[in-house]
């Protein structure tokens, strides 16, 4: 077991835990608070205050009195805050890591080695990116003096789910900070913690008060509030296809430019040739990795029917070796999921799935280990059957993997995209001319080769259809994003 280090005690005990406001720490004006759970023990972690419209009113206010003398500071100003930030961050490498696995309930060797890293190199892709972006460009048009000027929109709201709170955090807001916009932030009420220890190092790194405001609360409140408040011009949003579908509808009714990170139901498509034991492996690692609490994961395998037995031999092999744990034990790969409702929804689709004629070929329950009885342990699970399954066609959120077969690529094809997500998918083949073209062929935002769960800075992560749309994340359109134009020109008489 990893000891918390002290910091990482002093944070949690604090009782509440406040919020970050107008550069302040605050209690709510009306003393809510809200416990966080372990999911791994099912045990009190520790004690937040929660924000209520009333606390959201005030930081939206601070927000936008921040955001002209933000928006006016040089690029390279914002950009030596965000290094700041990130060289926090890396000293507290270990504290932020720490709260995602005690929070999550996600293996702690992970959050060292992902979550935490990869966030961090996200605030310095966009603190650099700000400073070489053109923001102003003058335009060749005869007869007049013109210019193109690229201005942020000023508060932006982020809305974030609790997979991966504080990773998503940062994909969120270093862009629209390094773009010159003020922020308010409402994490996830199930996992607040690493943000609220975000708001802590940026409060230290010396962000003007007012520029970032972190407001755990709950959705339907302080979430639809931003949502709808005047004074925040872009929204950005990830989470379920079903709040993304409000958030889009209020945005779209107020006309305010809206984001969209939504939920997925990525497919794998294994083919006749590919490398079955990279791809059982790479595949096992994709359907446990958080879990299986992963947007973009693949969760529907469809393979070719001659290579069908095999492969899921050899899966079942990779998947008996996933150590099983609780997050903060080194050497465990697959956590508890985050709630006693995440278990419910996955085991109610699970027996749904069954009813609906599918075969479990492995997991559908908690493992045996009499010391995984505390926590909200589910063994990743495998179920076979036809197309017309919910577990084929619903977003499951857990370590479950549903199979088909395919005879031909059109066949693949088609079951790839009959439905409406478009997040993530890939194809597993030793043929570079097949795996291009299936790539092409499959409707999403991503499409990966003998790999899945890809990410790097410079390679856009977006979606279409019911996954979302906005130009997602991760690239240099993602700081424009964060922008608007304004074009200034002058005839020439
Ligand atoms: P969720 O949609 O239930 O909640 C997300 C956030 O929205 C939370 O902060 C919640 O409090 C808030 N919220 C809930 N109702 C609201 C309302 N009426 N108005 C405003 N805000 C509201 O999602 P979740 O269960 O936290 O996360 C899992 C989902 O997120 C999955 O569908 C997953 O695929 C998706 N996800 C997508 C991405 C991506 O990049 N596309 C990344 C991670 C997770």
């Amino acid at each position: 077991m990893v000891s918390q280090t002290q910091k990482t005690q002093t944070f949690l005990a604090q009782a509440p835990i406040p919020f970050y406001s107008g550069g302040n720490w605050v209690n709510a004006r009306d003393g809510s608070i809200m416990e966080v759970e372990d999911p791994a023990e099912k045990q009190l972690l520790a004690t937040m205050a929660k924000a209520s419209r009333e606390d959201a009113e005030q930081a939206i206010l601070s927000a936008a009195s921040a955001a002209p003398a933000w928006a006016a500071r040089p690029a390279a100003e914002r950009a030596t805050l965000l290094r700041k930030l990130a060289d926090l961050c890396e000293r507290d490498a270990e504290e932020l890591s720490q709260l995602e696995a005690l929070d999550v309930g996600k293996p702690v060797e992970n959050a060292r080695g992902f979550d935490v890293p990869f966030g961090i190199e996200c605030i310095r892709y966009f603190a650099d990116l700000c400073e070489s972006q053109a923001f102003e460009q003058q335009l060749n048009i005869d007869g007049m003096n013109a210019r193109s000027v690229r201005v942020p929109h000023g508060v932006v709201g982020f809305i974030f789910p609790w997979n991966f709170p504080l990773t998503l955090c940062m994909w969120g807001i270093a862009p629209a900070l390094a773009a010159g916009n003020t922020v308010v932030v409402k994490p996830s009420e199930v996992t607040p913690l690493s943000t609220l220890y975000l708001a802590k190092l940026m409060d230290e790194a010396g962000f003007p008060a007012g520029v970032a405001s972190f407001l755990p609360g709950d959705g339907p409140e302080v979430g639809e509030f931003m949502t709808q408040h005047p004074k925040i011009k872009m929204m950005s949003f990830t989470g379920s296809s079903r709040v993304g579908r409000l958030i889009g509808q209020a945005c779209g009714a107020q006309l305010k430019p809206v984001k969209l990170e939504l939920g997925g139901k990525g497919a794998a498509v294994i083919c006749d040739d590919a490398d079955l034991d990279a791809t059982a492996a790479g595949l096992a690692g994709a359907i446990t990795l958080n879990t299986g609490q992963v947007c973009c994961t693949a969760t529907r395998w469809i393979v070719h029917e001659s290579v069908a037995d095999s492969f899921i031999e050899k899966v079942k092999a990779e998947l008996k070796k996933v150590a099983i744990g609780a997050g903060m034990v080194e050497g465990n790969q697959m956590g508890p999921v985050v709630s006693q409702r995440q278990l419910s929804t996955i085991l109610d689709y699970i027996a749904r799935g069954q009813a609906e004629g599918a075969e479990l070929l492995v997991g559908g329950k908690a493992p045996d280990d009499a010391a995984l009885q505390n926590g909200y342990y589910i063994e990743p699970s495998l179920l076979k059957g036809a197309e017309d399954n919910i577990c084929f066609k619903e977003e499951i959120f857990g370590p479950v993997a549903y199979i088909t077969t395919y005879s031909d690529d059109e066949d693949a094809l088609r079951q790839v995209n009959s439905l409406d997500y478009g997040l993530a998918n890939s194809v597993w083949t030793r043929d570079p001319a097949r795996a291009d073209r299936i790539a092409r062929l499959m409707v999403s935002g991503n499409s990966w080769i003998n790999a899945h769960n890809v990410f790097a800075y410079g390679l856009p992560y977006g979606a279409c259809n019911a996954s979302g749309h906005g130009g997602g994340v991760n690239s240099p359109e993602t700081l424009l994003d964060y922008t608007r134009n304004l074009s200034i020109a002058e005839p020439l008489v």
